[in-house]
């Protein structure tokens, strides 16, 4: 996906003459973004740098152009990323897992900012997003499974979520392709999907709109200067400078080199393959809603697009940057899909790929500000980031205007592993850029 309105900058910046993030500018919806422009017109100086322009990189800068700060994407593909591969179910109610209370409450928040959210982007962009309020329904096709799906339903109850339990019958009904086996289910109507290409599109071209310039290179190194974050250099060799940088490199975000290694980002690659089959019109509705199964305690899901196509994943795999498409992978997805819905044998496979979700040590992203002046965090996503783009945003704008994070996303603080046993204590070697993978050897196991 290649983005027009390219800018890349001198290599020689001069010093930061913008705002600084304890004083921020009005937030001004409308404003114009102001950049420090030599005479030629391309700014070697913007408010905002962010190194990465995959959905989270992205909806940043969308928001802080918005906010009347100049801003800059530096990503050689951005639109890119995990997005590409990702099945877009906002699934805050069903992905909840036990020891995840606080993350779900942001989930939830960024749940509801959705209509909203897609209405807004719609608006600015002129795209749809694929957005379907169509609930989703988690089966179980074994007892074993049943009872795993039954102690999630009591757990859901505790946190007083909507989840209501169906018979095998009710789920057939609901969803006439469902297997004859399966046991029961959670209807959940308020997880729902969005289409994370298109959502990645629209937030390409939002940001182009506002006026947010895209620096087509990798980011070699972020430029630490006085004890601050000052810029950034590109493989290119251009170093515009920037207010603030933005570090949201997804599952590349920890080996971006030039940072002390205290704000280091824990984030590492977790591997997920999916497949994309397409219904034909003649097989249509094949489901109504995303249906997603524990099959003998793997997992796996099926989520149907308004457009024709059903995603069906995904692997979870430590791998290091591996994004190989294996046979097992795509034997293993088939077999737990048709084993929940036989009929998918006779769909068309389109599509198979592999991506990288940010994990961090919780699973939750880290957001905002960082020990080192000048250098925010919005990374380690993991499963959720499709869902956390709206509330990314929000936070993400709210902490480039005021200096700090608004309290609903305190507990996300991007430092909060600092001081955690294990965080890196010497320096990260070189840092990789994209599409340059890390040696079998450095890659976690
Ligand atoms: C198989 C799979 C299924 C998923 N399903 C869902 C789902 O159903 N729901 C959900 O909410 N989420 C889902 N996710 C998670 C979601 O896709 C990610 O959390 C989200 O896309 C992460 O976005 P990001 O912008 O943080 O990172 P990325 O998408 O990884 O983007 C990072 C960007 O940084 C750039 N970059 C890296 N290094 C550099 C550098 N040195 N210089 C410049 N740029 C750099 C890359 O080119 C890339 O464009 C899924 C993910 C996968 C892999």
């Amino acid at each position: 996906m290649r983005a027009s309105g390219t800018t890349t900058a001198p290599a020689t910046a001069p010093p930061v003459t913008t705002t600084p993030p304890t004083a921020p500018p009005a937030a001004t919806a409308k404003a114009a973004p102001r950049a420090t422009a030599p005479p030629s017109g391309r700014p070697r100086a913007y408010d905002v740098v962010v190194v990465g322009g995959g959905i989270i990189g992205l909806v940043t800068a969308w928001r802080a152009a918005q906010q009347g700060l100049s801003t800059a994407v530096a990503d050689p593909d951005p639109g890119g990323g995990a997005a590409r591969v990702a099945a877009g179910m906002l699934a805050a109610v069903t992905e909840l897992q036990y020891g995840e209370q606080t993350l779900l409450e942001l989930n939830l928040a960024s749940a509801r900012r959705y209509p909203s959210f897609a209405e807004e982007l719609t608006e600015a962009t002129g795209l749809g997003l694929g957005y379907r309020p169509c609930g989703t329904l988690a089966v179980a096709l074994d007892s074993d499974d049943r009872a795993e799906l039954r102690e999630l339903h009591t757990f859901q109850r505790s946190l007083g979520l909507e989840a209501q339990w169906l018979t095998g019958r009710e789920c057939r009904r609901l969803e006439p392709m469902l297997a004859p086996g399966v046991r029961g289910g959670l209807r959940v109507d308020g997880d729902h999907q969005i289409d994370p290409r298109r959502l990645a599109c629209a937030l390409l071209k939002a940001a182009e709109r506002a006026g947010v310039a895209f620096l087509r290179e990798p980011v070699e190194r972020i430029t630490v200067a006085r004890d601050r974050a000052e810029g950034v250099v590109l493989r290119d060799g251009a170093a515009p400078a920037a207010g603030r940088v933005v570090l949201a490199a997804g599952s590349l975000s920890g080996r971006i080199a030039g940072l002390p290694p205290r704000v280091v980002p824990p984030v590492r690659p977790v591997k997920g393959q999916v497949l994309r089959l397409r219904i034909p019109p003649a097989y249509a509705p094949f489901l109504s809603r995303t249906v997603r199964a524990v099959v003998r305690g793997g997992h796996v899901y099926l989520v149907p697009r308004e457009n024709g196509e059903l995603v069906v994943g995904a692997t979870s795999e430590e791998l290091g940057w591996d994004t190989t498409v294996t046979a097992g992978g795509v034997y293993e997805l088939l077999r737990d899909a048709h084993e929940l819905v036989p009929g998918i044998t006779e769909l068309p496979l389109v599509e198979t790929l592999a991506g990288l979700r940010p994990g961090s040590p919780d699973n939750a992203p880290l957001l905002g500000p960082t020990e080192l002046p000048g250098l925010l965090l919005a990374t380690g996503h993991h499963r959720n980031g499709v869902l956390l783009t709206p509330v990314t945003g929000d936070v993400m704008a709210h902490a480039l205007t005021h200096g700090g994070l608004p309290p609903y996303a305190e507990p996300f603080a991007a430092g909060r592993f600092a001081d955690a046993p294990g965080a890196p204590d010497t320096p990260l070697p070189h840092a990789p850029v994209p599409h340059e993978r890390p040696s079998p050897q450095e890659q976690t196991a």
